[in-house]
């Protein structure tokens, strides 16, 4: 039977990503190869090239505003090194947000080329909601931030105006929910979050922060270099690739980002609604900066784990436990879940407070 499936990454893909990608490793596009054994100069594989640039352009509502899509390998993990790389000026500064585990590990890398102002940080208070009131350097050559935060499950809900490029890992929420796409210069994600297998990395630039770091950038980290081969200066990723192409395509007859957004705010609503209302269970992160991606949550009663555990596997549900770091709960909704997998975990939670309340009513007679 299918998993109901709240894995943080890699995760969920829609059913006919995994069919038709499937297909495509056996015959592709009926050439009589696989996908795997044919050149990524073949014109079958440039044509998947061409159309995933393309329709991640067209899903952002950045076609013709001078942005470039390109899908590069090394994960976001490498997006973080790379943008210092590309941006920051040489003798510059760059202006980062610190909201969780992976903003900090950007900064990490940041630090490696020049000065990192960290303008804002919850970390205090374990990443549980997203810092406000901060000032961003006019001065800095960029401003980096995390639109979602996959292991503390907090959001971003909207984004500081500044006049200075801003950068934004947007892994774990990209082609999730609507947002004017044109108040960022630069986004990355790893694929394996919302959009396909992993292995690849997404990245949106506009092209005209590009070239002005002073840096003399390693051809293989060279954005401009990218752009210039079409995402093809050294052998893609074609099967994750491929599968990105498949979950835009499956997106867009979904109705594209705005009908997926109803439907995440329906699953967020409903998990929340019943995290909130159960006297068993507490959220984690602030409410008003609640991740619709990733719900995180903890038991009241930490005694209450193993019967809630046991009850969650019976019925189907798998990647539930809460990031190594944290531990608790985290109910992972990305695009491809259905309100109907989240109904069955809200139906287990209500199930666990019908036993405990039984057995205190036991235990009052
Ligand atoms: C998972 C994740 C990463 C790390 O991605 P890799 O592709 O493993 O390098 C970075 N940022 C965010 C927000 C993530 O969720």
């Amino acid at each position: 039977m299918k998993k109901h499936n709240y894995s943080a990454g890699p995760c969920i893909l829609p059913q006919e990503v995994f069919e038709k990608s499937a297909q495509a490793v056996l015959n592709f596009n009926n050439s009589g190869l696989s996908l795997l054994e044919m050149s990524h100069r073949s014109k079958d594989f440039v044509a998947v090239m061409d159309e995933v640039r393309a329709l991640v352009l067209e899903l952002l509502g950045l076609e013709g505003k001078g942005y470039q899509a390109l899908f590069l390998q090394g994960g976001a993990s490498l997006e973080f090194l790379m943008v210092p790389y590309n941006l920051m000026k040489v003798d510059g500064k760059a202006a980062y947000l610190d909201t969780g585990t992976w903003a900090n590990n950007a900064i990490k890398e940041a630090k490696l080329f020049g000065e990192t102002v960290v303008v804002g940080s919850s970390k205090e208070d374990n990443y549980n909601h997203i810092p406000t009131d901060y000032t961003i350097p006019a001065d800095a050559s960029y401003f980096h931030c995390t639109s979602n935060n996959t292991i503390f499950g907090t959001q971003m809900k909207s984004f500081p105006k500044t006049d200075i490029p801003v950068v934004c890992d947007m892994s774990s929420d990209i082609f999730s929910r609507t947002l004017d796409f044109t108040q960022f210069d630069l986004i990355y994600a790893g694929a394996q979050k919302n959009m396909g297998a992993a292995g690849a990395t997404l990245v949106v630039v506009k092209e005209e922060i590009l070239g002005k770091s002073g840096r003399t950038i390693p051809s293989i980290l060279d954005y401009e270099k990218h752009i210039k081969a079409e995402s093809m200066y050294n052998t893609p990723a074609v099967f994750a690739v491929y599968t990105c192409l498949l979950t835009l395509q499956w997106l867009k007859k979904q109705g594209g980002i705005a009908a997926i957004e109803k439907i995440n705010e329906a699953k967020a609503n409903l998990l929340y609604t019943e995290i909130d209302r159960n006297p068993l269970f507490i959220g984690t992160a602030n409410p008003a900066d609640r991740s619709f991606m990733n719900a995180t949550f903890l038991l009241v009663n930490p005694e209450h784990q193993e019967t809630f555990d046991k009850m969650w596997k019976a019925a189907g549900i798998s990647g539930l436990p809460g990031h190594r770091s944290v531990g608790g709960y985290r109910a992972s909704m990305y695009n491809a879940l259905s309100l109907e997998s989240v109904q069955v975990l809200v139906d287990v939670m209500k199930e666990l407070e019908t036993v405990y309340s039984n057995q205190s009513q036991l235990a009052e007679k």
